[in-house]
């Protein structure tokens, strides 16, 4: 039978380990038959990277820091030169200064709040500007958040009003973009643990307090954000955009503690 992902091709942006969310991502849209290119921060982070991308068959990698906007105009004229067109990008990419991933928000820096707003934020408008002129038949951009954007977490700080603005940006980048067929989506995962989130302070701690007082008593995986980005990037999809998707095991619509879940 044909795969969702039969024919259309792709940018996975934020691989740094088997643990990144874009991973889990990428492994699903793979194995739905996407044809798939990879973009990674910095010539460390290629050997990690170059062995995953390869057990899914695909060869296409780019180095992009996002920060720089050369970096990334060398990205998409990669990507026109290897494929012309694209159909999605996957962008999974945040950084704040983990000194100020912790403690309280009203301390933020200047430096750190502008350069957290500029990776973790402006970046995938950047994206968008660059995709959407690669997208003649419509397309599917897909960004990650988190709740933090919408409720006071602890430790989360600056990261959350950077996700509040990203959460905003694809609303307005929907509508700009919708008139072209290109939807903009974002998913709001549960805590996972990785890389980006072992800089959050007591990141175990709020994962628990997850597993006891979600409505399904547990945490997602990165397969289950894998097959939420199937589901907007796919043309099960065509109907959503400027959507915020929580993938979180419900976490989202809890207002206290649940009475049966024991004290951590
Ligand atoms: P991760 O550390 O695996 O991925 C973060 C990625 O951002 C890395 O690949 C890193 O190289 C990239 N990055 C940072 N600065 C960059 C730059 N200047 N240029 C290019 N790339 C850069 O961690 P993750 O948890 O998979 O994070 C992916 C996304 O998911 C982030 O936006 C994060 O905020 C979001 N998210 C994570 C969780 C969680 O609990 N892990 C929950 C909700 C949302």
């Amino acid at each position: 039978s044909e795969k969702l992902m039969s024919g259309k091709r792709g940018l996975i942006m934020g691989v740094a380990n088997d643990k990144s969310i874009a991973w889990g991502i990428a492994r699903v849209l793979g194995n739905q038959g996407a044809e798939l290119a990879f973009s990674y921060q910095g010539e460390a982070l290629k050997k990690r990277v170059l062995p995953l991308a390869e057990s899914l068959g695909t060869p296409h990698l780019f180095e992009c820091d996002v920060s720089s906007a050369e970096s990334m105009d060398a990205l998409f004229d990669g990507l026109r030169d290897l494929w012309g067109s694209i159909d999605f990008v996957v962008h999974a990419i945040g950084f704040s200064d983990k000194s100020e991933l912790r403690g309280r928000y009203v301390d933020t820096s200047a430096e750190n709040f502008r350069m957290s707003m500029d990776i973790s934020v402006y970046s995938f408008t950047a994206v968008c500007q660059r995709a959407a002129a690669m997208m003649p038949q419509g397309g599917s951009l897909l960004t990650m958040t988190y709740y933090g954007a919408e409720r006071v977490m602890p430790h989360y700080n600056v990261m959350g009003v950077a996700k509040a603005a990203l959460e905003a940006s694809v609303m307005y980048l929907a509508e700009d973009l919708g008139k072209d067929g290109i939807r903009v989506n974002a998913i709001s995962a549960g805590p996972i643990k990785t890389l980006a989130a072992s800089g959050i302070g007591d990141f175990r701690y709020i994962m628990k307090w997850n597993e006891l007082n979600s409505p399904l008593r547990r945490n997602v995986t990165q397969e289950e954000v894998g097959k939420a980005a199937l589901y907007l990037l796919s043309d099960l999809g065509t109907g959503t955009t400027g959507e915020n998707l929580h993938v979180d095991a419900g976490y989202h619509v809890v207002g206290m503690k649940a009475v049966d879940a024991p004290d951590i």
